[in-house]
Formats: structure tokens, sequence, C-alpha cells
């Protein structure tokens, strides 16, 4: 990858992750990513940091790879000379549609989406990225690694995702950034640039509670999501429904009052719904 390029993605990175801090509603902890995006910002060529600053303007995800030819951004076709050209990665190199800075992805996780009836009513809300068969009423995990490996494995189970291994490492790196924990027992782990498939959320619940890095705190209700490029800066509003759902200790309670997969899946749809359309 070209330097300049492996440095905007990093620098997209710590971006998004302060969109996602914000997003559930964890205002603290922002003091060190904005220094790390300032350093980051700060070393950029003056027109490389104009055209982000344009970028970044319009979408957070300004840097995206290249999948089978493809704009992971715009879902553009590329003409074959371009997709080498930025697979070589001696230049900085644009799409032509969306303008969006292109990169080639060394192993990108792919995501094999459950094929899902087109008969019944259409999906709305939450419906639309998660399902009944997705709902963990009793974690057994107790630590933050397990727990999400367990939510992993459940995505793979269920047929959402394939390489529930690198599902869990990606996710734990996550974290290791800064925490998706967040007040009254919640927590967002997640994986972005997933290569292809639909936003979707695993739910799982924990009466005894998860170290998931809250100190002191044990969390209890983690929402693990996989989010494939194409679904862009989508998730973060997902993740804002959520947290402003759940941050209410009723909506919280009736949640945790359900003990099977069923009720649990009836519950998130019905008290998501004003929250996400
Ligand atoms: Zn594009």
């Amino acid at each position: 990858m070209h330097p300049i390029v492996n440095h905007l993605v990093q620098l997209q990175e710590l971006t998004l992750v302060r969109a996602e801090q914000k997003a559930s509603g964890k205002d603290c902890d922002l003091a060190q990513l904005d220094a790390s995006i300032q350093i980051l910002t700060g070393q950029l060529a003056d027109d490389v940091r104009l055209t982000v600053g344009k970028l970044i303007k319009r979408d957070p995800m300004f840097v995206v790879p290249v999948s089978n030819s493809v704009c992971a951004g715009c879902g553009m076709h590329l003409p074959t000379s371009l997709v080498q050209v930025v697979r070589q990665g001696h230049q900085v190199t644009s799409c032509p549609t969306c303008t969006r800075i292109l990169f080639h992805p060394e192993s990108p996780l792919r995501h094999t989406q459950k094929p899902t009836s087109r008969v019944g009513p259409r999906k709305i809300g939450i419906q639309r990225f998660s399902d009944v068969s997705l709902m963990i009423p009793r974690l057994e995990a107790v630590e933050r690694d397990e727990a999400i490996r367990e939510m992993a494995m459940k995505l793979q189970e269920t047929g959402f995702v394939d390489m529930a291994d690198r599902l869990t490492e990606d996710a734990i790196r996550r974290e290791t950034i800064v925490s998706t924990a967040v007040e009254h027992g919640l927590a967002f782990p997640h994986v972005r640039s997933v290569d292809g498939g639909g936003l979707t959320l695993a739910l799982g619940m924990s009466h005894k509670g998860v170290k998931f890095g809250q100190p002191r705190k044990l969390t209890r209700l983690i929402f693990f999501m996989v989010i494939p490029t194409a679904a862009s800066a989508f998730y973060l509003k997902l993740i804002a429904g959520l947290a402003t759902t759940f941050m209410a200790e009723e909506a919280r309670e009736k949640l945790m009052a359900e003990t099977a997969a069923d009720g649990m899946w009836k519950t998130l749809c019905k008290l998501t719904r004003p929250s996400i359309p």
C-alpha cells in the first residue's frame, strides 16, 4: 500500500472510532483520540489534507477498498487498468465516480449473507439487520474476549458470516483502541470493512455480567455488529438508536426479563421501533 494511503487508512480508523464513541453517548475519552487525529492530519501534505477535508465532509468513509474490481464506497465497477494501479500501490488513486481514495485490501473478511426469504412483509427497523436466530438470552462468557468469540460463533453457526476466528480477532483489536462498553451495562463491539453482505447485528444478554472494559462495572447487553464497507456510516445511526433506547432503565428491564430468543427478539423489535426507523 502507498504510505500516504496507509496513513489515511489509520486516520479514517481513528475518525470512525471517535464517531462511534459519540454515537454510543460516550463523550469522555475523546481528548486522546482528538490529539491523535490532529497529529495524523498535521502530517499530511497540504493538497492531500484539502482533498481529505472535502471527502470527509461528505462521508466519514473517505478511503475505501477495491473489491472484485468494484469501489466499495459507491459500488461502481472500475477499469482493470485502474485496479492494477491500486494494487501496485505506487500512487494515490481515487475512484473516478465518487472520488474516494482507493486501496487494495490484503485479505478481506468476507460476509456470507444468509439468503433471506423474498415472501412476507417488507422488513422495517431492526428487522433489516438482525434475526431471532441471532438473539442469545444467556451468554456463557464472563470476560470480553470470550463474549466476542461466543457471539462470532453464533453468527457463523447461523450462516451470517464465516471466519468466526477472524471476526473475533478483528473485534478484539477494535476494543483495544477504546472500549465500546458504555454506561448502563451496554457494549457495541463490531467489525467494520467486511467485504459484501449486509449490516448484521447479534444481541447477547448476561445476567451475571461480563467484564467488558468498563472499570468496576459489568456489561449485560452486548450488541455485536458486522459492518460491510458499503453500509458506510449508517451503522453509526444504528449504534445511536440502540444507545438511546437502552439508556432508559425501563427498556433494559423489559429486555432482560425475557428468557428465550423468541421473546427477546419481539421485545427488541418493539423497543427500538421509535429509535430505529
Ligand atoms: Zn467510488
